[in-house]
């Protein structure tokens, strides 16, 4: 896959800068998104960093952000954010509120984590959410200034980048739907592992095929098993073709 990732707004201390309470958003949202990436690129995936670390003002940042997430096709783009406000939990917003299997993965991933869930949500109004244009989710990891954020220091920003990362992961092995392109790919590839045998002169049979395997069968030269399957699989075929038409089975 190809995501962007995105560390919320600009470093502690600046323009831009998330809360800051019992920790510290902009600090904790780039642990977990730079660890994250981390462990994308491991597992084989294409990272784009979209992070913009200094701004001179926060629609400056939210657009910085936007431009290098739009900068090439993505399949997903992911926004760390933590919460504030006074509540407990995960949420994750969309873009209309639609319920993404990463999205619904990573309230469920964190939610094991010992967060509470408070599911995916509407985040049209989110400015990242809206204008980038591949399928966006913003995390808010849980809330800095209560409970949650000593639950998250205990946790701490490994497994939470963990979770994420098998939570958005997971679903490209699990339930993506293939290209026809991919699965030609995997029939070829189970057709090799377990090659077709064909047993009777069916419409299995190849057209090309047929006329050879008759004479075969007519010459008592292919007799089949006890129960008259034939076994030939598609080498054995072709190489009877082959024979044919060299004549070996024409002599007298
Ligand atoms: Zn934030």
């Amino acid at each position: 896959m190809r995501i962007g990732i995105n560390c919320g707004h600009t470093v502690s201390g600046t323009v831009g800068c998330g809360a800051v309470e019992r920790i510290d958003e902009s600090v904790e949202a780039r642990k977990v998104g730079l660890k994250l990436e981390r462990m994308l690129i491991d597992k084989g995936h294409t990272v784009y960093d979209c992070t913009n670390d200094y701004a001179p003002s926060v629609s400056s940042n939210l657009s910085q952000i936007v431009s290098m997430a739009n900068k090439q096709p993505l399949d997903l783009f992911v926004s760390i954010h933590f919460n504030s406000g006074g509540g407990r939990g995960t949420e994750v917003f969309t873009y209309e509120g639609k319920q993404h299997t990463e999205a619904v993965n990573v309230c469920n991933s964190l939610a094991e984590l010992g967060f509470r869930n408070r599911g995916v949500k509407d985040g049209s109004n989110l400015y990242v959410v809206r204008r980038s244009n591949a399928k966006a989710i913003l995390i808010e990891v849980c809330f800095v200034d209560t409970d949650d954020a000593d639950e998250y220091k205990e946790i701490g920003a490994d497994k939470v980048a963990q979770a994420i990362c098998g939570a958005i992961t997971r679903q490209k092995t699990e339930t993506e739907e293939l290209t026809m392109g991919q699965y030609e790919e995997l029939k070829q590839e189970i057709a090799e592992a377990r090659p077709m045998v064909y047993d009777y002169m069916d419409s299995n049979m190849p057209e090309w095929a047929k006329p050879t395997i008759q004479k075969l069968m007519d010459k008592d030269l292919l007799q089949g098993d006890e129960k008259g399957r034939l076994g030939l699989t598609m080498d054995m075929i072709k190489m009877c073709v082959i024979n044919d038409r060299a004549g070996l089975y024409d002599k007298k």
